[in-house]
Formats: C-alpha cells, structure tokens, sequence
C-alpha cells in the first residue's frame, strides 16, 4: 500500500498554472527526488500536500485518508511535515524554542515537548547551539534548525524544500549525510533538490516537474537518459 497517493492535483494563481494534473504515489520508506526548472511547481506541490494552499482539483491521501481539506496543522498532526525552501525561523526566539513550536503540535505539555526538541535538536548535530538566537545561525544551521523543527512533529513523511540550496560547498556534503540518516532511520521523504550529484546520490526514484507537470517519474538511471528531462532541464553538458 502507498503511503502518500496523490491524484489529478491541478493548481492555478489567476493564469499561471502551477500544477497540472500531477499524480503519483509513495510508498512506505522511499526517498523520492523531484527536480525541474525554477517555477516548475514543485514548491506549490508541496503547498497543496500540506494544506499551505489548496487544489483547483484533484485529491491527496495520506494512507487512504484524505488530506485536500485538511488545515497544515491537522495534516502536521497526521504525519506529514516540510521544510521551506525560504527560511523562516523566529529570529528573536532561541533555536530551542523554534524547535518546540514543532513539538507542540504533538503535545500541549512543555517538558514534552521540550524534551522532543532536544532529541530534534540533536539529531540534526545542532543541540550545542540550543539556546542561540535563530538569527545568530548560519544558513546552514538555519537548515539545520528547519529540519528539526519538522522532526520535532515526529512526521511519517518529510517533504525536503530545497534543503542544500543556499548554503556554501563545504556545508552541502554534512546535509546529504543528515538526510541520507533520516531515510535509513526510516523515514519516507520528498526531496525537492537541484544539485544533480546530490539527487542522484540519495534518491531511489526521482519525479521530474516542468510546467507544473509530472514529466517523468523513474529511477535515477531511467531520468538522466529520459530525452524529455534532457531538454527541459538536464541540458546536453551534464555528464554526471
Ligand atoms: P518551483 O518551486 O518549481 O520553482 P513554484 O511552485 O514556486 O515553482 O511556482 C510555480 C509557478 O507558480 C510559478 O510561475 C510561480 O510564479 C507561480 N506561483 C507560485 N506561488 C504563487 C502565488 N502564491 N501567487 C501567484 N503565483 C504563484
Ligand atoms: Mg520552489
């Protein structure tokens, strides 16, 4: 049985159509890559599979259960969090209690919910800089708090924005190595990524976006001989 089920997803923003008839499944424990020019729609996508904004058509079911009129918080509750691709943590507030904000959607008792934003915190190589303001964070910690923060709500399905977009080389190849921990401790996730060495390191199946359509969903070898991908986004030069 699928996981995440998505059918028939259409999104339009006045004539800009974002998303278009987008369908396609997950199944439990995959990393699945998604790639496609900027304003493909892959951010939208991940909009409308958390309740940030809702579908023109189509439907999403996590597990069978039907997420298009579900609220981001009851949709969080259920299992599913995101990163976003522009950061936005509350640069006055500690990056503990960033994180806790995560936590509370779980629980309404603060010790817990503290204690979960520690484990988060220290799963992401971040607990030494828990009483930090947020905006005294690089941007890579600032990834690094934003994955927390969608770990602390114990998701089944994570949803990756962008996660090494950003950040300098040298913090790319610690970020790969944190999702790649994810996934091996067994969560499922949906890796929206450019860097195509990345991709093709950590995803065992990648969906390709152009125009707001899914125009190839295959393993990574099948993607980078697919001549659709080629023109629409790989380009001839990229060798790999
Ligand atoms: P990607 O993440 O693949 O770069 P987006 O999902 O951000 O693409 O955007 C897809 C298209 O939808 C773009 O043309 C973008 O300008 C448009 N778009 C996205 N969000 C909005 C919005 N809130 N209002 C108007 N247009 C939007
Ligand atoms: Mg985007």
């Amino acid at each position: 049985m699928s996981l995440l089920s998505v059918s028939g997803l259409s999104k339009r923003f006045g004539g800009v159509v974002a998303n278009r008839d987008v369908s396609f499944t997950v199944r439990p424990g995959e990393l699945v890559g998604m790639i496609g020019p900027n304003g493909a729609g892959k951010s939208t996508l991940f909009d409308l599979l958390t309740g940030f904004a809702r579908p023109d058509r189509g439907e999403v079911w996590l597990e069978g259960r039907p997420l298009t009129a579900l609220r981001p918080d009851q949709i969080s509750r259920l299992g599913v969090a995101r990163t976003f691709q522009k950061l936005r943590p509350f640069a006055a507030m500690t990056v503990l209690e960033n994180v806790m904000i995560g936590a509370f959607l779980k629980t309404p008792d603060p010790a817990r919910a503290r204690a979960s934003a520690e484990a988060a915190l220290e799963s992401v190589g971040l607990a030494d800089r828990a009483h930090a303001h947020a905006r005294a964070l690089s941007t890579g910690q600032r990834k690094r708090l934003e994955l927390a923060r969608a770990l602390a709500t114990q998701p089944r399905l994570l949803l990756l924005d962008e996660v090494t977009g950003g950040v300098d080389q040298a913090t790319i190849p610690g970020l790969v190595r944190l999702v790649r921990d994810l996934h091996a401790r067994g969560l499922t996730l949906i890796v929206i990524e450019h860097n195509m060495r990345v991709i093709m390191e950590i995803a065992q199946r990648i969906l390709a976006l152009q125009l707001g359509e899914v125009i190839a969903d295959g393993t990574p070898a099948e993607i980078l001989r697919d001549r659709r991908v080629i023109d629409a986004y790989l380009g001839e030069s990229w060798k790999g």
